[in-house]
């Protein structure tokens, strides 16, 4: 390496860390315009080569004020999670290792932390053991790479083998949702040539969990054949969980063949608390599981995890023929064969680092504070303090999710505007049972009882200034 990459490598670890540095005081929300944006980073392409320090230097100073603080203690917008420190650093290492993780020749490192973490995993979630695991961008794809060991497998009982002869003439797959599916089912549904307005809804109750007697309605009316049903651990708005073992014992006694799936894009995390593992009682028995690590665990964005009980199934369903047919040694992980991916970013390195760096207690510590913050969040949102800023808490307050209201659309959103605008902190609006509603995710590791009590006079104020 010359004597100028390595400057340049120092010196923009030296920015990462004053960014971070400066990251809880600085306002959460972004200051530029988009034209403000256009007019530093855009143009025609240039026709020659600019020094490599210099093109890092104008990136840093036209962009930052195009990013908002999500890594930061006081953003609670969507949910998002924020990036532990080794996690942080094991992608800036990915980057720099640059190994392609799509078979194990090619980094059999990178194909080793993916087998270490994926066994970790398992046992934090308490899956069954030898499910099989593959790391993906994101929940939306971990849903695809269930959904598709899912389709396999109740098309091969149906006696069709949908990844030869495809789906035209295969006999149709019922597939029963939640009336609160997060949106990426019925894409991954799309992507998989299902079609997403074949979905079957069950009502749900107030919280957002499904109704077991409206699933059994689902389960009696399916008609025989292949079916899949998804649960769901952690409703995007309340943070409520499915009743996941009555809902499982109920499919498996109605259709004993249907294929169970759960979305735990966040609220799988519950299970590696033993405080909060009585929310995801019984969730080993399902068929498959998508979660993130770029949500509660605090991974940098590219980390969704996919998890199929029935490996065999995973892997036909996501191998190249030449891989589906021939038999590979199952003492080298070839990554290719658990994603819908070839060459591809070596995911498990920090997934790994998060998970090495917080063990069994940090996770559980981790999450748990999450719940307790947001559990502040919403007990100061009522508590004298906050008199005549007019706030309702929509939400059982089970996980790390807090729905607020403050009386009509209109102001709930003047509020919201108001809040972004402070830039104290950020939070998302949301519309919960046809309302405008205030939604405040606590997901990132950093953030403290001061961030919380920050955010709350912060959000208050707001509330009393929009009258
Ligand atoms: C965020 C989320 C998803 C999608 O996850 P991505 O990582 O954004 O693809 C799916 N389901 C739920 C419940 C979520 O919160």
């Amino acid at each position: 390496m010359d004597n100028d990459t390595s400057a340049l490598l120092r010196s923009t670890a030296a920015h990462a860390a004053d960014y971070l540095g400066g990251i809880a005081e600085r306002p959460v929300h972004a200051t530029a315009t988009r034209d403000g944006l256009l007019a530093g980073l855009g143009g025609a392409l240039p026709e020659d080569p600019t020094p490599a320090a210099d093109v890092i230097a104008q990136l840093v100073r036209e962009s930052e004020p195009g990013l908002v603080a999500i890594p930061g203690p006081r953003y609670f917008g969507f949910v998002i999670g924020g990036s532990l420190p080794a996690a942080l650093a094991a992608d800036w290492l990915t980057s720099t290792w640059d190994q392609n993780a799509g078979i194990y020749a090619c980094g059999p490192a990178a194909s080793v932390v993916e087998e270490v973490a994926a066994a970790w995993l398992i046992d934090l979630f308490g899956l069954p053991e030898g499910s099989g695991v593959g790391f993906t961008t994101g929940c939306q794809m971990a849903h695809f790479t269930c959904l598709a060991a899912a389709r396999h497998e109740v098309l091969r009982k149906a006696g069709w083998n949908v990844e030869e002869d495809g789906l035209a003439g295969a006999p149709r797959i019922g597939i029963i949702v939640s009336a609160e599916v997060h949106a990426t089912i019925p894409t991954a549904v799309q992507y998989l040539g299902l079609g997403r307005g074949r979905l079957t809804t069950v009502d749900a109750d107030e919280q957002g969990r499904q109704r077991l007697d409206a699933l059994a309605a689902r389960l009696a009316e399916a008609a025989q054949g292949p079916l899949i049903v998804c649960l769901q651990a952690g409703n995007v708005n309340t943070g409520s969980f499915d009743p996941l073992a009555d809902a499982i014992t109920l499919v498996r006694a109605q259709r004993p063949d249907a294929w169970i799936h759960v979305d735990g894009a966040f609220g799988m995390w519950a299970a590696a608390s033993p405080k909060l593992r009585h929310l995801t009682a019984g969730i080993g028995g399902a068929d498959s599981w998508a979660t993130d690590g770029h949500k509660a665990l605090n991974v940098p964005y590219d980390s969704g995890i996919a998890f199929v009980r029935d490996a065999g199934a995973h892997t036909r369903a996501l191998s190249p023929q030449s891989a589906a047919y021939i038999a590979y040694s199952d003492a080298e992980r070839d990554e290719f064969r658990w994603v819908p991916e070839y060459s591809r970013r070596a995911r498990g390195f920090a997934a790994w680092a998060a998970l090495r760096q917080l063990g069994r207690r940090g996770v559980a510590e981790m999450i748990e504070r999450q719940v307790a913050l947001a559990q502040r969040m919403a007990a100061g949102l009522v508590s004298p303090a906050a008199a005549g800023a007019g706030t309702v808490i929509l939400n059982d307050v089970v996980f790390n999710q807090v729905l607020v209201r403050f009386g009509t659309d209109d102001r709930t959103r003047a509020v919201i505007r108001a809040v972004q605008d402070d830039g104290t902190c950020w939070l998302s609006g949301s519309t919960w049972h046809g309302m405008a509603v205030m939604r405040i995710s606590v997901s990132n590791w950093s953030t403290t009882e001061d961030d919380i009590d920050r955010s709350l006079a912060a959000i208050i104020h707001a509330a009393r200034s929009v009258g």
